[in-house]
């Protein structure tokens, strides 16, 4: 197998070789075919999350070894299972769920393992999808995409499970509430969608880049509103009637964050899942004065990835557009993502 692995942090990736694994107990042994490159591979490629203040969050002290393999948004072929894994689809072609616990904790036992203390990812803790080969530890995590197109259905297992996650806790609305989305990236534009086929009927998306709101806009967006001009806060609450009752941050920055809580209505909820970094100055009166909730989440769990999944199946979820590029590339798409150059999503393919 060959793997294009993360050597040193900081660094371009490097071509490994080595022998194909094979899969032992309950593991199975997936031929890549598509694998979608995540803004959060940035970081992890960079060795570290940005925590604020000068504190950072080191993907050594996460448990990661290198050489590692990045790409957690693994698209294959099952072609192998261990004895243990007798029930595993070989022959099909499978979406993988990467969000992997440690199994024996509450939040796994509860099939929360994107809740779990000690996660094993693929692509962050165990090797990844930026290779031609990866091993899955049990079939459990592999969900079928039906006849979707395999470079759409790949980026649900992290940007589109990671929306749909956060959506069911920023959701309900009531009629004549609004939804706010920070950011169209890979995230904010699955969000869009996402929250289109839950039945969301006012949906307003800020982002900086007028391409990426148009394509916001396309894939259902009703009211779009550009950053860098003039004052988006005060756009927004004209736009939506100061109505604002959820604010999906996708970026995580912290003037997305302090836009974020500062739009909403009193008893308004705020989910942040953007990783971009960074610390939130944070006047505490107006936490209990206007009532709010404040939280984050975690990518999503692997039935939480079925339910979507399911509705993308039934044709529900608009796709976000996608580009492919031979897995070759890897290197350079990940230099391509941190240029901003890259609209929605890239997916490798081998
Ligand atoms: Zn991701
Ligand atoms: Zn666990």
């Amino acid at each position: 197998m060959r793997s294009y692995a993360l050597v040193e942090f900081g660094k371009p990736l490097q071509v490994i070789d080595r022998p194909d694994p094979d899969p032992v107990g309950t593991e199975v042994l997936v031929r890549v075919t598509r694998s979608g490159v995540c803004h959060s591979d940035l970081h992890i490629a960079d060795g570290y999350f940005d925590l604020g203040d000068g504190e950072k969050l080191r993907m050594e002290d996460r448990g990661m070894k290198l050489p590692h393999t990045l790409g957690h948004e693994i698209l294959g072929e099952v072609i192998a299972a261990g004895p243990e894994a007798s029930d595993a689809p070989v022959g099909q072609t499978m979406l993988v769920h990467p969000w992997i616990g440690c199994g024996v904790c509450e939040a796994c036992a509860e099939d929360r393992d994107n809740d779990c203390m000690k996660m094993q990812a693929l692509g962050i803790v165990r090797d990844g999808g930026y290779a031609t080969h990866v091993i899955v530890p049990h079939p459990r995590y592999l969900v079928e995409i039906g006849d979707v197109d395999p470079s759409i259905a790949v980026s649900y297992s992290c940007a589109g499970v990671t929306v749909y996650s956060a959506l069911k806790k920023a959701l309900p609305l009531r009629e004549g509430e609004w939804l706010v989305i920070m950011g169209a990236g890979g995230l904010g534009l699955n969000a869009v969608s996402i929250a289109k086929a839950l039945g969301v009927e006012r949906l307003a998306c800020v982002d900086l880049d007028p391409e990426k709101l148009a394509a916001a806009r396309d894939l259902g967006a009703d009211l779009v509103i550009e950053a860098g001009q003039g004052d988006p806060a005060a756009a927004l609450a004209e736009g939506t009637g100061a109505n604002i009752a959820a604010v999906l941050d996708t970026v995580g920055a912290p003037a997305t964050a302090a836009m974020g809580v500062k739009i909403l209505k009193k008893t308004g909820r705020f989910v942040i899942v953007g990783l971009f970094g960074g610390a939130l100055k944070l006047s505490l009166p107006i936490l209990p004065q206007r009532a709010l909730t404040l939280r984050g989440s975690y990518v999503g769990s692997c039935g939480e990835l079925k339910e979507l999944m399911a509705l993308v199946r039934a044709g529900k979820v608009k796709p976000i557009p996608v580009t492919e590029r031979p897995l070759c590339e890897a290197s350079q798409t990940l230099d391509d993502l941190r240029a901003g150059k890259v609209l929605g999503r890239v997916v490798l393919t081998g």
